[in-house]
């Protein structure tokens, strides 16, 4: 089934659009999305980097991550809000922050990655595999 993914910014300059499945969604505790978000963890949502419809500009902050690949945390250059992530590795997928959808009620967390990094204070949610 297609779903019809829409969301955008803080400030309004970016939105974007996406009709696509789903890959996957998940919380993530390592460092740079706890710096990308400035909480413990992101929750972010996998979809086909090819859907993914932009109006606006996103800025991308590339760092190299623990494997060697190169990882860019996107987001709008007028307001700071982190809009998405992607790793060279995977280069036909982006992941995209679920607060940043006009309705973050539907974003579904199915498992934890890095719940190992974890800050004390935002424990994985126990009923995530991978927490
Ligand atoms: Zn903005
Ligand atoms: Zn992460």
């Amino acid at each position: 089934m297609t779903d019809i993914i829409n969301g955008g910014c803080a400030c309004g300059a970016v939105r974007y659009e996406c009709r696509a499945k789903i890959e996957f969604s998940f919380n993530c505790h390592c460092r740079k999305c706890q710096r990308a978000t400035g909480g413990g963890h992101s929750s972010a949502f996998a979809i086909p980097k090819v859907e993914f419809k932009v109006s606006g500009i996103i800025r991308e902050f590339a760092s190299p991550s623990d494997n060697g690949a190169i990882t860019y945390a996107g987001f709008c250059p007028e307001c700071g809000s982190p809009l998405t992530s992607r790793t060279e590795r995977f280069p036909e997928r982006i992941y995209v922050h679920a607060a940043t959808l006009d309705d973050p009620s539907k974003f579904c967390p199915a498992f934890v990655v890095y719940g190992e990094m974890a800050q004390p204070w935002d424990a994985p949610h126990e009923h995530l595999s991978g927490a």
